[in-house]
């Protein structure tokens, strides 16, 4: 399975990413995270992309697309679910290019979508675990004891880039860059369109029905 999850932040991308990993071996691969662990491990593209990061702007999309080329390269062959990438019209066209290369068709573009108040609630309630990537939130989805992830026992952190001024920055950084690959998607034919306000398990149903519907 070959997906691309699009949406704005807090619309439930990684959430859902997740489980289709889980259910169908389609690898989750989240840009985000990936930065994360290169400023974690203090690497060129980690300290080239932080004050980015910080501020909620995007990444060049130069050491974003470079980013996303070795990853597949290091794992080739195995389905995936792209979070958060692309994000730019310049991001989708490279990787339009990258697939047809590989020989490599998309099952779909799903695109996630939710008010701004209910995306900025999200975000200012998420918690994530910084070694994998899981997130919780304290309103609809709490670990079992605040601050500590349900798995692994380890601490959840607040992202800093989830305060409320940079959670404004990232939503507008969304509509002006991102959604403009909405029309992009559409005219390719392969947008499908979910509702990313009803419940975690319904989306999950929602998305599933509508990808293996595509594929008929
Ligand atoms: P994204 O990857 O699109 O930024 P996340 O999957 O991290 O979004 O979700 C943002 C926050 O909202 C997280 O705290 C997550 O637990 C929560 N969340 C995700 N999906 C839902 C949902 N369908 N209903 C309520 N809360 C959700
Ligand atoms: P969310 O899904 O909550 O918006 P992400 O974890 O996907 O957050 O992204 C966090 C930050 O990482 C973004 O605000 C941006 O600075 C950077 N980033 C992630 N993916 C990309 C991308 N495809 N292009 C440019 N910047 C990116």
């Amino acid at each position: 399975m070959r997906l691309i999850f699009l949406g704005p932040p807090g619309a439930g991308k990684g959430t859902q990413a997740r489980i289709i990993e889980e259910r169908f071996g389609a690898r989750q691969i989240s840009t985000g995270d990936l930065l994360r662990e290169h400023r974690a491990r203090k690497s060129e593209l980690g300290s080239q992309a932080e004050g980015f990061m910080q501020r909620g702007e995007l990444v060049p999309d130069a050491l974003i697309i470079s980013m996303i080329e070795s990853e597949l390269d290091a794992h080739a062959g195995t389905g995936f679910v792209m979070d958060g990438f692309p994000r730019t019209i310049a991001q989708a066209e490279a990787f339009d290019a990258l697939l047809t290369r590989k020989g490599w068709a998309l099952d779909g573009v799903v695109l996630f979508d939710a008010d701004r108040t209910t995306l900025t609630q999200r975000l200012t309630s998420r918690w994530t675990n910084p070694r994998n990537g899981r997130t919780y939130n304290t309103l609809s989805n709490p670990p079992r004891v605040i601050g500590i992830d349900d798995e692994d026992g380890g601490p959840l952190v607040q992202r800093e880039d989830d305060k409320p001024e940079t959670v404004a920055t990232r939503l507008d950084v969304y509509e002006a860059q991102t959604k403009p690959l909405v029309a992009y998607y559409r005219a390719q034919g392969v947008l499908i369109e979910i509702d990313g306000l009803a419940p975690v398990s319904d989306v999950t149903s929602a998305l599933i029905a509508a990808v293996q519907k595509r594929g008929e």
